[in-house]
């Protein structure tokens, strides 16, 4: 194979979405059921649930837990909202959760992959009184992402912001590189901000995922599953809300999860924190 199939991005740029090769957003999309996939996607996708079978129903429980963490956020008066590896547009986005509890609620989505830029426009349709934006940037920059003028347009870094890295940092390898990102990214908001984050761990089910992060890894996207306590080390300094770090599912502040569904299933961690 050579090159991929180029498209025009919402500014007129011409991106390439390097159509022949398998990328995480667009085979989580195909975990959620979407059709924003190609071949090499659910080739690659298909290879997931053959070792861990429950692959659609850990996306959906990640989903879940973003829509219940942002309307729990709105819901406590948070009204902006920076959201970094947003995905494929998959309805409800988190601008129509939080802007269905405050209209006037702000979002700045950003991911680093081109079909999520390619269809960003279908998370540009904010209330009239509220706004969102797309930045299409990379986490390991978190200096471009909080120097973007457009997320300057939209959010005011004096007030309180809910920064959302939901399902994207075991996507950044490396022991120090993700925590050093997250810290820079929390210095930057104010107190009563949030952090909302999930973050895949073999700590479940060790065969299965570590098979998973081949899988993923032969396909070309390193992935790094962490421990509970690595992913704890994400939210240090900040106070965690109930009911803590939790299996994705489990995040409940209501407490009432499904039975049917168990942690290995899930094989993946979740908790929303506030500065201070
Ligand atoms: N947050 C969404 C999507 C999770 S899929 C949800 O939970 O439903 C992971 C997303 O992270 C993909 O869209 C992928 O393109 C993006 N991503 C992976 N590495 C990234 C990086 N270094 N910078 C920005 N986005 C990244």
């Amino acid at each position: 194979h050579e090159g991929g199939t180029m498209t025009t991005g919402g500014d007129g740029a011409e991106i390439d979405l390097q159509l022949h090769r398998a990328h995480s957003a667009r085979m989580y999309d195909y975990f959620l059921g979407g059709t924003t996939n190609f071949a090499p996607d659910r080739e690659a996708a298909g290879q997931a649930m053959a070792v861990f079978p429950w692959a659609g129903t850990a996306a959906r429980a990640n989903r879940a837990f973003m829509h219940r963490s942002t309307r729990v956020l709105a819901g406590t008066g948070i009204a902006q909202f920076l959201d970094i590896g947003t995905g494929i547009p998959t309805s409800p986005n988190l601008h129509e959760v939080a802007q269905g509890v405050n209209p006037r609620a702000r979002v700045v989505y950003t991911d680093n992959d081109p079909i999520v830029y390619a269809h960003a426009q279908a998370l540009l349709h904010s209330t009239e009184q509220g706004r969102t934006a797309y930045v299409q940037a990379d986490v390991r920059d978190p200096e471009a992402i909080l120097n973007s003028p457009m997320l300057h347009d939209t959010l005011d870094l004096t007030r309180p912001v809910a920064l959302s890295l939901v399902a994207l940092l075991h996507f950044v390898p490396g022991s120090d590189d993700a925590h050093a990102v997250v810290d820079r990214l929390k210095r930057a908001l104010p107190s009563g901000s949030a952090l909302v984050l999930s973050h895949g761990t073999r700590d479940f089910a060790p065969a299965e995922t570590a098979r998973v992060a081949q899988v993923y890894t032969a396909a070309g996207t390193a992935v790094q599953q962490r421990t509970r306590e690595e992913i704890g080390r994400f939210f240090d300094g900040w106070r965690l809300l109930d009911p803590g770090l939790v299996a994705t599912h489990r995040w409940r502040p209501d407490g009432d999860t499904d039975p049917t569904v168990t942690d290995a299933q899930i094989s993946a961690y979740a908790a929303v924190a506030v500065k201070p």
